[in-house]
């Protein structure tokens, strides 16, 4: 009933990106970054953030990416009325139309959900998009901000779990923006750790829909 994903086929040796909560000012490098390795990727689209950052919106779509809802607000939904909920992913949607870009791939904030959410993902025909391996790349930049830490963010462990548990089919969870925090500066130094060696180990990077459903074409 539910279309709920984690992964992908194991049979085949592609993985697919996605980046949460964006645009902002490092999708921009994010996008240069991927080019190079001609890597492509899943953009979750926090559709308040838009405003402002439409040429970032225009650039993923001219450059064949692809974008998921990641809802208009960036609530979390376990405790949200249905109806708020309804409206805030179809926010999102009518934000991403206004580009021509229209998705049925869906990521909860946080991935946080409750019954209802599902319900409400199942009435709009949402894809529920979660990871099975999740980098907690947020992690350490929040500890620096709560702790106020002076010391650089550390970044060897996304990587090292990132390249310990990606298998065929794997879907990763990134961010180009973190909420509370800001900017993601540490993306780009994380991503250039990970993505030489994860070709090298003869990775493909795709997209959700060709990770999930391009067999079912
Ligand atoms: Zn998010």
């Amino acid at each position: 009933m539910f279309n709920i994903f984690f992964c992908g086929s194991r049979k085949k040796k592609r993985i697919a990106i996605t980046f949460d909560d964006g645009p902002s000012k490092e999708t921009e490098k994010v996008l240069d970054f991927l080019k190079k390795y001609d890597a492509k990727a899943t953009f979750f689209i926090w559709g308040e953030r838009i405003k402002g950052r439409e040429k970032t919106i225009e650039r993923i779509k001219k450059e064949g990416y692809e974008f998921g809802n990641h809802t208009f607000s960036h609530k979390r939904m376990w405790f949200k009325s249905r109806k708020f909920m309804i409206e805030d992913i179809q926010k999102c949607d009518d934000e991403l139309n206004k580009f021509g870009i229209k998705t049925n791939l869906f990521r909860f904030p946080g991935f946080k959900f409750g019954l209802n959410s599902l319900i409400v993902c199942w009435k709009l025909k949402k894809k529920m998009i979660f990871a099975n391996m999740v980098s907690n790349d947020w992690l350490n930049p929040w500890l620096k901000m709560k702790y106020n830490k002076k010391e650089p963010v550390k970044i060897d462990k996304p990587i090292k779990k990132t390249l310990s548990k990606t298998k065929n089919g794997s879907i990763l969870n990134f961010h180009d923006y973190l909420e509370g925090i800001g900017n993601h500066e540490e993306i780009i130094p994380i991503m250039e750790k990970i993505l030489p060696k994860l070709k090298e180990k003869g990775f493909e990077f795709v997209t959700i829909s060709d990770l999930l459903f391009e067999s079912a074409k």
